[in-house]
């Protein structure tokens, strides 16, 4: 469920249209619906109403200022994976002890910049990493919690770009080599066992992976319990799907009921990093038609938002529903396709798409997580702006990158001159 839907044949992001948000903001632009934000994290913390628990929004998701504090606000706490992102998550007002760091390759600055920051926990993916936080935490007088992040060798049957749980990806450490691990930190005298983590992929459509994973991490937890390690919190990661077509993802209720189950007895809290299911369905990209393209196999509908500004179709093949702004039942099967020099950018690709024409708008739905995160300049085109809609109220959140903006901190050398 989502709030946006048509009223009197118009495209309406909750009670604002969206044909006036565009003609004040321009196109390509990306508009999210607070109401709809709120709902998912207020159903999702419902769910696991009772647990002991604490939902880390996954930043790369949606890393938006405005987005991080109403998470901030609802009483969420966020997963990162660079210092990037936790300089966003201070800057919007969030507890930086609800934050925990996740990631391969977090480099000796971002560590101290998160050990000054007081957060959560690192969730901790090889033992060299485990070394380089001893000694950055000791060089600071500090102690640093850490959970390890287990690669549980799980298929969560999902794109794999986005399976992580597999013994062939490069994150966690293996469930043999954890128990190791975890007696090696034990003996650390900057180093404080937290937790224990795991994040097996993303857009996951079927709950046994999950059940499997909480199961494996409780044998875990377990055995380590035996050895006197006390584990407080288990980290589940994200990767609760969404329907971007006719996928049929569980509820986050039955999510909760499977994790409770194969949890039942456990003292531990969960931590939850949810990115998709909460940002996704919040947030579309409108963009606009140019020009119509017969070609001799195929018709293109030509728009003004290409893969730099989302990316997920050319990089995944992911599907992103087209809808158009003003409602219409004409349809054609074309590509609709964007500016950028790549025969790899299209939003869609032969399929029945609105039969739309030069200059009319088209919505991109299920745009609000890996969105935006994941636009550049390629073709040196400035990122959208983004859009909050609340009620009938709307604000830029971002403003429309400019010229200017694309050559900031570039330089010419003066032999150049
Ligand atoms: C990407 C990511 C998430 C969020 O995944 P979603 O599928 O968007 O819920 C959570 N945790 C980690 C470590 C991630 O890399």
């Amino acid at each position: 469920m989502n709030e946006f839907n048509y009223r009197d044949g118009q495209l309406y992001a909750e009670d604002c249209k969206v044909s006036d948000i565009v003609a004040e903001v321009g196109t390509p632009v990306y508009i999210y619906s607070q109401k709809t934000l709120e709902r998912h994290f207020n159903v999702f913390d419902g769910a696991m109403g009772g647990l002991d628990h604490l939902i880390c929004f996954s930043v790369k998701s949606n890393s938006n200022l405005a987005v991080l504090r109403l998470f901030a606000n609802l009483g969420g706490g966020a997963d990162i994976v660079s210092g990037g992102e936790l300089f966003r998550c201070l800057k919007a007002g969030m507890e930086p002890n609800r934050v925990v760091f996740s990631g391969v390759g977090k480099t000796r600055e971002e560590i101290r910049y998160a050990l000054e920051s007081g957060i959560m926990m690192f969730n901790v993916e090889s033992e060299m990493e485990l070394e380089e936080i001893q000694r950055v935490a000791s060089e600071m007088g500090k102690i640093a919690p850490i959970s390890f992040r287990v690669n549980p060798d799980i298929d969560p049957k999902t794109h794999p770009y986005i399976s992580t749980g597999l013994k062939k990806n490069k994150f966690g450490v293996e469930v043999k080599q954890a128990v190791e691990l975890y007696r090696k930190a034990a003996g650390m005298d900057a180093i404080e066992i937290l937790g224990i983590d795991c994040h097996i992929g993303s857009q996951l459509t079927t709950l046994s992976p999950f059940e499997e994973t909480v199961l494996k991490l409780r044998e875990i937890v377990e055995d380590l319990e035996r050895e006197g390690i006390q584990i407080r919190w288990i980290d589940l990661g994200g990767g609760l799907g969404i329907t971007y077509n006719d996928e049929t993802p569980p509820s986050p209720e039955a999510y909760a009921k499977t994790v409770r189950k194969a949890a039942e007895g456990m003292s531990q809290g969960f931590i939850f990093e949810p990115g998709r299911v909460m940002a996704g369905n919040a947030g579309i990209l409108v963009t606009r038609v140019l020009y119509v393209k017969q070609g001799p196999v195929k018709t293109f509908i030509v728009v003004d938002a290409g893969m730099n500004d989302m990316v997920r179709p050319s990089l995944y093949g992911a599907y992103q529903e087209i809808q158009p702004v003003v409602a219409s039942d004409a349809k054609i099967v074309a590509d609709v396709v964007g500016p950028i020099c790549e025969s790899g950018d299209f939003l869609a690709k032969e399929r029945e798409v609105p039969n739309a024409k030069p200059g009319e708008l088209l919505s991109v739905m299920s745009a609000g997580a890996y969105g935006f995160t994941m636009a550049s300049n390629y073709n040196s085109r400035p990122r959208p702006a983004e859009v909050m809609v609340n009620g009938e109220d709307y604000f830029v959140i971002r403003r429309r990158e400019t010229y200017e903006d694309l050559v900031r901190g570039e330089q010419i050398p003066p032999w150049l001159s």
